[in-house]
């Protein structure tokens, strides 16, 4: 039995997660860990019957509580939690044996520490956690043995190419971007962008935030980052092609020139599910490739000048210390800020510059430091926007 957390249940990655679980007798839910969504997260206990849940705001915990009393008849009583102890004690519950992290953001930097610490394998989604404390985590993942099992679909694909290579055979990650819904764009056509129009991703059905990096580009440049870690090359080492199909998810190259990809349709299942039984692959519902239809897979060089936020991302990353954390938390900020509305389009990068220009970098930032540098780079755009 394959005994699953998954954090983010109520998210795009968890709900398909939710719904890998449903179609394989062998997995069962042990926790759900979710923001608010309590709606939701009601019809999860019960269908997955969790023996733990955490709701992270205090007040729709309360409200979940409230909710599940209506169901005492059913047998149906999780151990409700809150906060950032309820994600942890998720994560680290003693029956789990793997932990799906799909929360957004680098909220999930502790449960994930915590989790490996405790022995657990994780199928990775949560990007922004390894961008941010990435040397902290991989030291640990070698340290206590787990595997980390790549979910963004890149990345899963660069996983499956390099899959029973020696190490030392890679020469080159090439890693695939659709270039989003304002590929070949200028940046005075973005002047004017709305959240609709952000937040309408040609290819993939996605959470907001994710859906409005692709559009900056910021999610290409997190994945950079997140492929530096997870692979251990160097940022010269990751070239990243458009490729505006979505057909191949991404390629690596070897010392001796050839290429490997990954191809499939755009569904997230798929990885979700490869990181969840992984060594084994096992049918999977869905729509395939059909070769005899698909007319073109095209190729492009991305444009590095109207889209800052890949740029700056490389910045970010070979400057190090905690430069990414900068680079992700200005972003969290600032795309949260553009979906209120109350920032343009344009000013997400445009903050994300400013915040790596104002701050004094530390080489080798402890948890701590990330924790404390997030807040003082959400304080000082608060100020500057308010
Ligand atoms: P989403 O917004 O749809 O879902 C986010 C989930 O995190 C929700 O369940 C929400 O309740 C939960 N969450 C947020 N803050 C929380 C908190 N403080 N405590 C507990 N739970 C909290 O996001 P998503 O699109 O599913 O993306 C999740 C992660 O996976 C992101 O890091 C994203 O970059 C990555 N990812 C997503 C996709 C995709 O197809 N959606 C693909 C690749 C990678
Ligand atoms: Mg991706």
């Amino acid at each position: 039995m394959k005994q699953i957390a998954v954090l983010g249940s109520t998210g795009s990655i968890g709900s398909q997660t939710l719904e890998v679980v449903r179609s394989n007798d062998d997995m069962h839910i042990v926790s759900l860990a979710a923001s608010s969504n309590v709606e939701l997260l009601e019809q999860q206990i019960l269908e997955f019957q969790p023996e733990m849940v955490c709701v992270y705001r205090e007040d729709k915990a309360k409200e979940l509580k409230e909710r599940l009393k209506t169901h005492s008849m059913s047998g149906v009583n999780p151990e409700i939690l809150t906060g950032m102890d309820g994600l942890v004690a998720c994560a680290t519950h003693r029956d789990v044996t793997i932990v799906v992290a799909a929360v957004v953001g680098m909220i999930g930097i502790r449960p994930v520490i915590e989790a490996v610490k405790a022995g657990k394998d994780i199928a990775f989604a949560n990007k922004e956690t390894l961008v941010t404390a990435g040397h902290i985590i991989m030291p640990l993942v070698e340290k206590y043995g787990v595997n980390l099992l790549p979910v963004d679909s890149e990345h899963a694909a660069i996983f499956q190419c390099l899959n029973g290579e020696p190490h030392g055979g890679l020469n080159k990650i090439l890693l695939t971007a659709s270039g989003g819904p304002f590929r070949g764009k200028s940046r005075e056509e973005l002047l004017h962008v709305q959240v609709e129009d952000a937040l309408r991703h040609p290819n993939w059905s996605m959470g907001q935030k994710i859906t409005i990096d692709s559009s900056t580009m910021v999610n290409k440049g997190l994945e950079v980052i997140e492929a530096r870690w997870l692979f251990d090359v160097d940022f010269d080492q990751i070239q990243v092609v458009l490729q505006p199909q979505s057909v191949i998810h991404s390629m690596v190259e070897f010392q001796d020139g050839a290429v490997m990809a990954q191809l499939g349709t755009p569904d997230m299942k798929l990885p979700i599910q490869y990181a969840l039984c992984y060594p084994e692959r096992r049918h999977l519902v869905g729509e395939r490739l059909d070769f005899w239809k698909m007319k073109e897979i095209t190729f492009e060089k991305p444009d590095a000048e109207t889209f800052r936020g890949l740029t700056l991302a490389y910045d970010a990353g070979r400057i190090g210390g905690s430069m990414p954390t900068v680079f992700n938390a200005a972003n969290e900020k600032a795309v949260a800020l553009f979906l209120e509305r109350k920032i343009s389009y344009l000013e997400i990068t445009q903050t994300i510059e400013w915040c790596m220009g104002e701050h004094n970098n530390i080489e080798n930032p402890s948890l701590e430091d990330i924790l404390e540098i997030e807040q003082d780079v959400y304080k000082q755009i608060t100020l500057v926007k308010n």
